[in-house]
């Protein structure tokens, strides 16, 4: 989960229990996994977290009234992170990514069959198209607004290997300013484009790197057919599959895809939900290519 504290909100220390203001920090949230949430006590003001800060141990108590917009409690009990919706574990899942969007057309009709069919994915978007015009802008905010990942796939396309460390670094960076313009929030994970990288964009991308285990191929076949039984006969819980958000015959196979995978069980999922559910933690600097290791 993530626990978004704003600057200004007061916190009380473990041991003394006064209130201190939280302390400065490099961005304006502090965000953590489960683990490091889960030592909290109800109070009568509220939920009261414990977590380590700087070799401290802190706690924040946040009302239950504000709490939902921190993170989502479930009818189980289980805590689940903001933006992770409650699912099945025990049935299979698989994670939609959608690369070098947002695209003004195609990425609004993508979100909507999205929709229709309870089903999320991740959009890898490119930070120069984010910023190409409105009609961008706006499907760059309707991934966000509808629930969906939004994640960075560089900014201009370039081969990461090719690029000394400072360009990397720029790739990155501009990519996550583009997106933080757009929508207020900076991504956090990185698909580098063609899937390449070595030790030096590793480390420069300041991010988990996600490739895919199941290429669709739909930038070669430009044809839903194939796409659908491409994408069929290499379907596994688990997997992360690679597929473009700019062709219209993507979107069209991704509709059939999300019908038929449904009705057979499948979870479409964001790469953040299959992590949490498959009880993967992403480290920067790491390369997943899928929900298992
Ligand atoms: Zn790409």
């Amino acid at each position: 989960m993530s626990l978004a504290i704003p600057e200004d909100e007061v916190v009380e220390t473990a041991e003394t229990d006064e209130t201190v203001a939280v302390p400065e920090m490099p961005e304006d949230t502090f965000s953590g996994t489960r683990d490091e949430f889960s030592d909290y006590v109800l109070t009568a003001d509220g939920a009261k977290f414990y977590y380590e800060l700087d070799g401290e141990r802190r706690s924040i108590v946040i009302p239950y009234l504000e709490i939902h917009t921190y993170m989502t409690v479930t009818e189980s009990g289980n805590v689940v992170a903001e933006g992770i919706r409650e699912l099945d574990p025990n049935k299979p899942m698989i994670a939609m990514t959608f690369d070098d969007g947002p695209h003004f057309e195609q990425t609004p009709r993508l979100l909507e069959a999205l929709e229709k069919n309870g089903a999320r994915a991740t959009f890898f978007v490119l930070g120069d198209r984010v910023l190409w015009g409105p009609s961008n802008e706006k499907a760059l905010k309707m991934i966000y607004e509808s629930g969906n990942e939004v994640a960075s796939h560089t900014y201009s396309h370039k081969d990461l290997k090719t690029l000394s460390a400072e360009k990397i670094t720029e790739e990155i960076v501009k990519t996550r300013n583009a997106i933080y313009s757009v929508i207020g929030e900076y991504p956090t994970l990185v698909r580098p484009p063609y899937g390449n990288y070595d030790d030096e964009v590793k480390a420069y991308s300041y991010a988990p790197l996600i490739t895919w285990n199941l290429d669709s191929k739909d930038w070669s076949f430009r044809n839903a057919e194939k796409i659908v039984e491409k994408v069929l006969a290499e379907v596994k819980d688990g997997r992360i599959i690679l597929m473009h958000d700019i062709y219209q015959s993507t979107v069209d196979a991704a509709e059939i895809l999300m019908q038929e995978l449904t009705s057979q069980g499948y979870q479409f999922v964001t790469v953040q939900e299959l992590f949490y559910y498959k009880n993967v933690e992403p480290e920067n600097g790491v390369v997943y290519h899928g929900g298992y290791n």
